[in-house]
Parts: C-alpha cells; sequence; structure tokens
C-alpha cells in the first residue's frame, strides 16, 4: 500500500538557490529532450514523405536511447544535479509521450511557471534528525507535523510560488483486514459544493472557503485592469497565484477532514463515478471545477478506506436525480427543481437526498452495476478478498476504479 505525506521544508537562501538552480536544469532538460525527440519525429515525416523508407526503418529515440546519452553529455549545470534526479526528468517525459499515444495532448515545452518539481526517484535523500538530507543541495529544515509509515521510496521536491514542499511516497506493508460491514451510506456530490448522504445529511463546505472564493474574484479583476507587461501586473499575478494556493489547501483541508470522518463512521461509502459521468457527457461540462475538488475527496476517502480495510464503491449514477428512492419510477425534473416529489407513491424529498438514496440502493443491486461491468477496459479489480466478498452476494459492484493519474509538475 502506498501512501504519500507532504511536509514543508524551510531552505536557507544558499540551499534556495541551489534549488531553483536544480528546477531550471531539469526543466531545461526536459524541454531539450523534448525537442530531440521532436526533430526526430519531423525526420521520420520527411523521409516518408520523400520516400527514404527503403533504405532504412524510421528511428525513434527512446527513453532508454536518452537515459544512455545523459552521462555522455552532461553540461556543467548538469553536474551540479544528482544523476537519478536528471534521469527522473527524462522519465517524465517518456510518461507524457506515453499519455500521449493513449489519447492526450502533445507534450509540451515547460515554462518557468509550469515546471515547479523534481524527483529523488530511489536515493539521493534521507531523514536525518528531523531535517531532510537531498543530495547535492545539503541538509533542509523540515517541519514534519506527524510520523512516517513505512519505507520512504520516492522524495520530490516542489516550489509553490515562495514557499517549498517535499512530498514522500511511502509503502506501507499492512495486511488489509476487511472491517464487517454494518454501516453504508450513499453520497450524492452535487454542482455545487454541498455533500448530501442518504441519510438525509448534508455536509457544508467551511464559511472561509466561500470567502477565499470571493477574494479570488476581487484579485483576478484587479489584475484583469492592469497593464499588460507592466511590473504591477506581475506583483499582482503572484498575489492572484497566492490565493489560488489558499484556495487549493483550504479545499484539501475539507477534503480531509470530510473524508475522515466518512470512514470513520460508515464501513462502506457508495460514491457516483465521475469518469463515467464524464464519458457520457459532453467535453466542456466534463472539465467543471466542481469536480476537481470532487476527485479529491473521493480519491481521499478512497485512500484512507483502504488503510481501514473499509470499501468505497463508485456507481454510474445516471438517473439517479430522476428516478423516486421509494418506488422506482421515474419523475422527471430539471435542474432547478430541488424537491423531488412522486405523483406515484407520494413520496417527498430533497433532490440529492433521493439521489443518494438511490445511488446506495444501485450499488446494492447488481442490476444497476452492469453499466460498469461492461466497461471492463477501464475496470481495476480490487483485491482478492474483495472479489471474494463481491461473490458473498454483496454484488459485483466493489470493482473500483483506477484513478488517471498525469505526470505530476
Ligand atoms: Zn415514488
Amino acid at each position: 500500500m502506498r501512501k504519500t505525506y507532504q511536509f514543508r521544508i524551510y531552505p536557507n537562501k544558499n540551499q534556495e538557490v541551489k534549488l531553483d538552480r536544480t528546477l531550471s536544469t531539469c526543466r531545461h532538460l526536459y524541454n531539450d529532450s523534448l525537442a530531440e525527440r521532436r526533430r526526430q519525429a519531423e525526420l521520420n515525416r520527411l523521409k516518408k514523405e520523400f520516400d527514404v523508407f527503403p533504405w532504412g526503418k524510421p528511428e525513434w529515440i527512446s527513453y532508454e536511447d536518452q537515459q544512455n546519452s545523459l552521462p555522455l553529455t552532461k553540461t556543467p549545470k548538469q553536474k551540479e544535479v544528482f544523476s537519478q534526479v536528471l534521469q527522473n526528468v527524462l522519465r517524465r517525459l517518456d510518461i507524457s509521450f506515453k499519455n500521449f499515444y493513449n489519447g492526450f495532448g502533445y507534450p509540451r515545452f515547460q515554462g518557468r511557471d509550469r515546471y515547479n518539481s523534481f524527483t529523488y526517484p530511489q536515493s539521493g535523500f534521507r531523514l536525518e534528525d528531523g531535517k531532510l538530507y537531498l543530495s547535492k543541495i545539503g541538509c533542509v529544515k523540515m517541519i514534519q507535523h506527524r510520523e512516517i509509515e513505512g519505507k520512504i521510496k520516492t522524495c520530490t521536491i516542489k516550489k509553490d510560488i515562495d514557499q517549498w514542499y517535499v512530498s514522500m511516497s511511502c509503502e506501507i506493508e499492512k495486511p488489509i483486514i476487511l472491517a464487517e460491514i454494518k454501516t453504508e451510506i450513499g453520497i450524492d456530490v452535487g454542482l455545487s459544493s454541498l455533500i448530501t448522504l442518504s441519510n438525509g445529511k448534508q455536509i457544508e463546505p467551511p464559511e472561509f472557503l466561500r470567502e477565499s472564493e470571493d477574494k479570488l474574484g476581487q484579485e483576478q479583476k484587479r489584475l484583469s485592469r492592469k497593464k499588460k507587461g507592466s511590473e504591477k501586473r506581475k506583483k499582482q499575478r503572484i498575489i492572484v497565484a497566492k490565493v489560488h494556493r489558499k484556495i487549493r489547501n483550504q479545499r484539501t483541508d475539507f477534503a480531509h477532514k470530510t473524508s475522515r470522518k466518512l470512514v470513520d463512521t460508515y464501513d462502506r461509502i457508495v460514491f457516483e463515478d465521475l469518469q463515467i459521468k464524464n464519458m457520457l457527457q459532453n467535453h466542456h461540462l466534463a472539465k467543471s471545477i466542481s469536480d476537481a475538488g470532487w476527485y479529491q475527496l473521493i480519491s481521499l476517502t478512497k485512500s484512507k478506506a483502504e488503510y481501514a480495510g473499509k470499501i468505497v464503491d463508485l456507481i454510474n449514477a445516471r438517473n439517479t436525480s430522476q428516478n423516486c428512492s421509494g418506488c422506482g419510477n421515474s419523475v422527471t425534473k430539471d435542474l432547478s427543481v430541488r424537491t423531488h416529489s412522486c405523483p406515484f407513491c407520494d413520496l417527498v424529498l430533497d433532490r440529492d437526498h433521493n439521489a443518494a438514496i438511490n445511488m446506495l440502493n444501485r450499488s446494492n443491486s447488481t442490476v444497476g452495476t452492469t453499466g460498469i461491468n461492461a466497461r471492463q477496459g477501464l475496470l481495476n479489480r480490487g483485491s482478492m478478498q474483495r472479489d471474494a466478498q463481491a461473490l458473498q452476494g454483496l454484488g459485483s459492484s466493489q470493482f473500483l476504479h483506477r484513478f488517471f493519474v498525469g505526470v505530476y509538475m
């Protein structure tokens, strides 16, 4: 089981210069290696056009090629960086090419604002008396606000405007003991930031999150009034970025607390499968901002549940807001109708409450999950124990989805 810890680090002036230089060297290596692969692709295209192929097959540059030539072509700047960190840059590039072959965008050149992290994939780092030792950087002060469990596998250093963080991915060996399912809950996450549970309870995001969002609007307006290319605009951009960071941290905090509460209270938790939703919906809707927060909430709930031996099910929530949770009849209503009121069985419920009950019911019946099972290609089977439990009559909804994780930069 993997668990990621993130701590803030406080490099001194000298170390910060080194960290910045490392980032810059990595970014240049990334861009140069991308350019190399692009040149080769272009050459292949030309060869094909002019039919030079009979004399030779097209040659592609692979991760291995670039990795092998790295030690031979090292620049003085690259020599200042731990070699595995550089290799990881090539690995990242390779992953973005693999993503491209899987239908995502063509790898892009990275600007200074975008490329903000580098990774020690195996070694070159260690914890020493509460400090973080990084090869070629030094011993950096770190605030470790919680114990680290397991063995640290990778160590990523990240810059966030004017702050630095370390995130460590740890391998934890812990046998998964499935908890007995005594309590279960369906959860409806909507367009608003409200969460509705199938028992009728609602979880509201904290007020300060809304306040920060208002502030973001104000600062963005201010930014739009500043003259392009001016010093003042540059400063305002940093202010906007910092408000963004604040909101991101507040959202993460909210998601952590909510998922903790859910996992502590319930043994089985049912969410809508947002991947299925996004496939069914049109592309623009799919990228809605609220979804990003829900993905985070669901993935945090999943990892906490896994750790506690509890279950998170993701289901196709199609029509859960339209169908009556009392009698199963379809009661169509558009988004503005907030109350479900059934003409067949006289059930009157809050719209989202009705949807949450439907989700829980659907996850219990195999019929409801056939939509998921049809998409075998996307399925990631749960553990053997989960399969066994599914056979014991809990339905086939224990198959969990793997979230797409892109290159993390
Ligand atoms: Zn009804």
